[in-house]
């Protein structure tokens, strides 16, 4: 978010945005599409409220006495299955729509070889219907990590896509050393804990537009994801309005303390972490 207001291009309408969080009000000001607007014109409002989030909760761990670990070149996350909403799924397609036709291949080259390595080990099934257990972690997703399938945006150990990259891997930092990260089921992973997970409201905004249940998708399916929602990925509502209905979802899910939300795909979103082990920043 920014604030003092920006310029805006034409078209596009300024609004307050105040999101109440344990830490205190996160308040700041977004450009809107005043025009009709996709599902996919609230990722970058996402990502912008996401980003001065994580920058406020790294800001707490620092005055804690906590280094965040992560650093460029370490992408031991980038192995895990990513959630992301349904209009991240569009935007990520319209992003890797958008590349040089060398890049795009090389990508979706990436994406069939996983999603082959996926139907081999029969797991596309659960990834988008995930079985619950008591265990904080599912087991597919546990079982995803095993497979060490890195994303297709990773290159070189550091994001392609930085600037646009999903709100699961935005509001994932962690305090432990990075050491742990590529083994951590073995290792409690210090997660900094984030207040809201953005990509949950987009994924609850979608569920109240199409009736649907809500739902996250593992980066790696995307492409089949969206191709079966091409009808959804054309869909277009007055900006503002949709704006007010996303912010209608950041709201009522502020948790009353600090438990991680967690990101776990297919499922009303709610109760594990991205990774095993992950610890409570107030319990450290
Ligand atoms: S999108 Fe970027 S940050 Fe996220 S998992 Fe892929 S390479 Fe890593």
């Amino acid at each position: 978010m920014s604030d003092p207001a920006p310029q805006l291009p034409a078209g596009m309408d300024l609004r307050t945005v105040e999101v109440p969080t344990p830490d205190g009000v996160v308040r700041g000001k977004v450009g809107v599409t005043s025009g009709p607007m996709g599902l996919t014109g609230l990722v970058r409002i996402a990502c912008e409220l996401t980003d001065a989030l994580v920058a406020r909760a790294n800001r707490l761990e620092e005055e804690a006495g906590r280094t965040i670990s992560c650093r460029a070149g370490c992408g031991a996350c980038c192995r895990h299955m990513v959630p992301v909403s349904a209009p991240e799924a569009f935007y990520l397609m319209d992003l890797v729509d958008c590349f040089e036709p060398a890049r795009r291949r090389a990508v979706i080259e990436r994406l069939d070889r996983i999603v082959g390595m996926l139907e081999e080990h029969s797991m596309i099934d659960e990834l988008l219907n995930p079985q619950h257990t008591d265990e904080p972690v599912l087991p597919i997703a546990r079982k995803y990590f095993r497979l060490q399938m890195a994303c297709p945006f990773l290159a070189d150990e550091s994001c392609s896509i930085h600037p646009h990259r999903p709100v699961a891997c935005r509001d994932y930092n962690v305090t432990s050393s990075t050491e742990w990260c590529s083994r951590p089921y073995e290792h409690d992973i210090a997660k900094v804990l984030m207040p809201l997970p953005l990509s949950v409201s987009l994924a609850r905004l979608t569920a109240a537009v199409t009736g649907d249940k809500p739902c996250l998708i593992p980066l790696t399916l995307v492409p089949r994801w969206v191709g079966a929602h091409g009808e959804l990925r054309t869909r277009r509502w007055p900006g503002l309005e949709l704006f007010d209905r996303f912010l209608a979802e950041v709201g009522p899910q502020v948790p009353s303390d600090r438990t991680d939300p967690g990101m776990v795909p297919g499922m009303a979103p709610g109760t594990a972490s991205r990774s095993g082990g992950s610890k409570r920043r107030g319990a450290r």
